[in-house]
């Protein structure tokens, strides 16, 4: 028989990718399913990135390129960091990766070793704790339930660190209840973080453009100074550039690290697609005022499924400040059945019945260590939204 890895016997498979591929299945079946369980925009890449990929075949740009990223990528993504968020980096403080999920990986994989702690906060992102555990580190999590706006509070992270501890995250706006750290937030966590100075913060800034009302996006490196020494500032193309099949994230950082991650990817990955690093030169470097009209787009959205969450009986979701996800809470549907006899015991048994009876895709807050609640992606069309936002409606009213 197969023996498999100890390490991967920790390891969760995703389950965002598990709704998606099951909806996918229903929908092959001929039932007319909606599935909002996907983290991408259902916007295209803007023309002026494919043309520069284009051109970038033409001119022959098809071989290895230097492991961690092309000079010229590494250039943008500096400027980048000087024009959005004051950061100073050079080039050989940044790592270009096959996405943004690889720079996180390719960092733990450079600095964990077994025992170690990384410090999570919850709801999380799927995939931070099953990339720790792949690295024999231990998740810790520090709650940030919709008490606190989904936002970590200064004393719970004091709480979560201990001698242990090799990282903590920050993901803002978050994946999956969209909520966003205020520069503000920000100084009361580093506050604690300066008080702990064997601790490395991973900085997820990948929604950074995603943002609404007005929101000021902040990040840690930019609004403390002092931490800037042990903070990797991560994002990526994917979402704010509609780039998720592209494959290119980066991050910048103290050099050791970054050499570091280098040095992973050499003898894994070698360089992200040469194609994909070219086309990332053209969104980082072009125009970004399409951005205005997608995020107008998403928050029309956001709104309009919002009302109709909040409207649900056994729901309850605040207005995110960014991302394309809500996050429901569904306390008020457990101990319940539903109209076509499932009974709600859970979140899990929630989504199953959703899927069956509503025939609408979301993914389990359990999978984001949050239970009972249930993330949706709004980044699909305005028809689709609608009709699943008064099928869920109807799931609701029709639970006893
Ligand atoms: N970080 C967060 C918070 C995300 O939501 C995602 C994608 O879902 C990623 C990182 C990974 O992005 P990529 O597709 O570039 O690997």
């Amino acid at each position: 028989v197969m023996r498999l890895s100890s390490a991967l016997g920790r390891v969760k498979p995703s389950a965002t990718i598990a709704v998606s591929q099951k909806a996918r299945a229903l929908k092959a079946a001929g039932v007319d399913v909606i599935g909002l369980g996907a983290g991408e925009p259902d916007f295209d890449t803007p023309d002026h990135i494919k043309q520069a990929a284009i051109e970038a075949i033409a001119r022959g740009e098809t071989k290895y390129t230097d492991v961690d990223g092309l000079p010229a990528l590494k250039q943008a993504i500096c400027a980048k960091f000087k024009r959005d968020n004051g950061l100073d980096y050079t080039p050989a403080q940044v790592n270009v990766s096959p996405g943004g999920k690889p720079v996180i990986y390719n960092a733990f994989a450079a600095t964990l070793d077994a025992g170690d702690e990384v410090v999570i906060p919850t709801p999380y992102w799927v995939s931070y704790p099953e990339m720790a555990a792949l690295c024999g580190a231990t998740p810790v999590f520090a709650e940030a339930g919709v008490a606190d706006g989904f936002k970590l509070k200064p004393e719970t992270l004091d709480r979560a660190i201990t001698a242990r501890t090799r990282w903590v995250i920050l993901n803002s706006p978050s994946n999956p209840t969209g909520a966003a750290y205020t520069a503000e937030d920000l100084k009361g966590l580093a506050e604690v973080l300066r008080a702990h100075p064997h601790v490395l913060i991973l900085t997820d800034d990948m929604y950074e453009h995603i943002i609404y009302d007005g929101f000021q996006f902040a990040t840690i490196a930019q609004v403390a100074p002092d931490l800037y020494e042990r903070t990797l500032t991560m994002n990526g193309v994917s979402k704010a550039y509609a780039m998720t099949g592209w494959r290119i994230g980066y991050a910048a950082g103290p050099e050791t690290l970054i050499k570091a991650m280098g040095k992973v990817m050499s003898q894994t990955t070698s360089n992200p697609c040469s194609v994909s690093q070219w086309a990332s030169v053209a969104a980082l470097n072009g125009p970004h005022d399409f951005l205005e009209a997608r995020n107008a787009a998403f928050k029309t959205r956001r709104d309009a499924m919002l009302q109709k969450i909040n409207a649900a009986p056994g729901l309850t979701a605040p207005t995110p400040e960014g991302a394309f996800y809500i996050f429901a809470d569904c306390a008020g549907l457990i101990g319940k059945t539903s109209a076509g006899g499932m009974a709600l015991s859970d979140d899990l048994a929630v989504c199953e019945a959703l899927l069956t009876e509503a025939h609408v895709a979301v993914v389990p807050g359990t999978a984001f260590g949050a239970a009972p609640g249930f993330r949706l992606s709004y980044a699909t069309d305005d028809a689709a939204l609608e009709e699943a936002g008064q099928r869920i409606l109807a799931f609701c009213q029709g639970a006893r």
